[in-house]
């Protein structure tokens, strides 16, 4: 067992950590995963490309040497803010928490934190968000601090998402028992009404 997490791990660096899902995968775990379990194609990861290729096929061939991989001078996210309409759906849509703004006011993007991921620009309703290059001339470089930080950023957001959940679902129940409690006390109310009138 130890073996196969060492493995997915070692699968897991490859990756860019951008979980951008252009690799028709949820995000790089469910790729490394399927790759490991399901035989999957190591050509799918579109952002890490021919370097990802390769270090993958060194990996499965038990070669674990490889050093840091790049996307050079990498495209992040910028909003056009004069056009921003405060919807919110570019934050739903950011797997790393790279957007800020309150509903009805304009969001920016933490340029730092913006892995260049591209899920937030179809969504924007308004069109006012695009890519272009990062000031700084920064390369994506992987695994680093930074891919590090990108993938826990997006299992912190997965977590966030999930006890929201299970914070509405309990809130729910709670509803459902108070609705309960108010039917029963009103069926009670009749009946002795009912019995009343006996
Ligand atoms: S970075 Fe590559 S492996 Fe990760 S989600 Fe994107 S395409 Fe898939
Ligand atoms: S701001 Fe957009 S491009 Fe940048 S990480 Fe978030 S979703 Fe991806
Ligand atoms: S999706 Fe577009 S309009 Fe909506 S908050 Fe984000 S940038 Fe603004």
């Amino acid at each position: 067992m130890k073996k196969e997490t060492n493995k997915l791990e070692k699968l897991m660096n490859a990756l860019p950590q951008l979980q951008c899902k252009k690799c028709t995968y949820d995000d790089c775990e469910s790729y490394a995963q399927a790759i490991l379990y399901s035989n999957e194609s190591i050509n799918k990861c579109e952002p890490g490309a021919n370097q990802t290729k390769n270090v993958l096929k060194k990996l499965i061939d038990g070669d674990t040497n490889f050093g840091e991989l790049s996307i050079e001078n990498y495209q992040i996210a910028h909003i056009n803010y004069d056009d921003c309409i405060g919807c919110t759906i570019c934050i739903k849509a950011c797997p790393v928490d790279a957007i800020i703004g309150a509903r009805k006011k304009q969001h920016y993007i933490i340029n730092d934190r913006c892995n260049g991921c591209e899920l937030c620009i179809e969504q924007c309703p308004v069109d006012c968000m695009e890519m272009v290059y990062n000031d700084a001339q920064l390369s994506w470089i992987w695994p680093s601090a930074k891919s590090d930080d990108s993938k826990v950023r997006y299992y912190r957001k997965l977590t966030r998402i999930e006890q929201d959940k299970n914070t509405k679902t309990a809130l729910n129940q709670e509803e459902k028992i108070k609705e309960y409690l108010k039917l029963a006390v009103e069926r009670e109310g009749e009946r002795r009404k009912f019995l009343d009138r006996q």
